[in-house]
């Protein structure tokens, strides 16, 4: 059994409105942590906050200090203020704070760019890289790696190079089956396959368990 077996088993459909979400609020959610980024923003934050988050330059426009300040009692933006703060720069300076900008990157050119911006780190960056900027990059979380190794479809001295291989393979390379299949093995990692005791008996998963040594 192969990755590419769980992407058949599992047949995931596209997210149910992702795709109507303009790229700038979906930026906005994933660095939120609301991945895959399907429910609008105001869904997440409080009403009279959400002008701040309309546009990059509004959000860029304004000190970082003055902003803390102002949003203080938001407690779901304390640790991503920052972050959002500094990707609203980054996407002002590239796309004069176009909200919908077409692409002008290779997924990997994008995900080390965004690597760069302090606080944004290689999950992130690859969760922004595949649901933002619709390029075929593989999030490696802490838990699709768990499934993969569990599943023996790769071992520990995978480098990143052959994780994103091995992903983009099982998927037939293209960023929407990419972005689904990712967006199907998210809750069996956080439902069934938790990194103390795997659920294996009621999981989706459990017909693609290698056989017992
Ligand atoms: S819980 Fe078991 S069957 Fe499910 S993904 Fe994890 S190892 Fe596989």
């Amino acid at each position: 059994m192969s990755l590419a077996a769980a992407f058949t088993l599992l047949n995931p459909g596209p997210p149910s409105t992702s795709q109507v979400l303009l790229r700038w609020e979906r930026a906005v959610l994933t660095v939120l942590g609301h991945v895959p980024p399907q429910q609008p923003l105001a869904r997440h934050l409080p009403e009279e906050v959400l002008e701040v988050f309309a546009a990059p330059q509004v959000l860029a426009g304004q000190s970082l200090a003055a902003l803390q300040a102002r949003l203080a009692e938001v407690r779901s933006l304390k640790a991503a203020l920052p972050k959002l703060h500094r990707l609203a720069s980054w996407w002002q300076g590239r796309f004069e704070g176009d909200l919908d900008p077409l692409s002008r990157f290779s997924a990997e050119d994008l995900r080390l760019e965004l690597r760069q911006l302090r606080g944004i780190g290689p999950t992130l960056a690859d969760q922004l890289t595949l649901y933002v900027f619709d390029l075929p990059v593989a999030p490696l979380e802490s838990g699709l790696i768990r499934i993969t190794l569990r599943h023996r479809w790769t071992d520990e001295s995978t480098d990143d190079e052959e994780w994103q291989s091995l992903f983009r393979g099982a998927v037939h390379q293209d960023a929407t089956s990419l972005r689904n299949f990712h967006a199907a093995l998210s809750p069996i990692a956080k439902h069934f396959c938790t990194p103390s005791t795997p659920q294996c008996d009621n999981c989706p998963l459990a017909s693609l368990l290698p056989a017992a040594d």
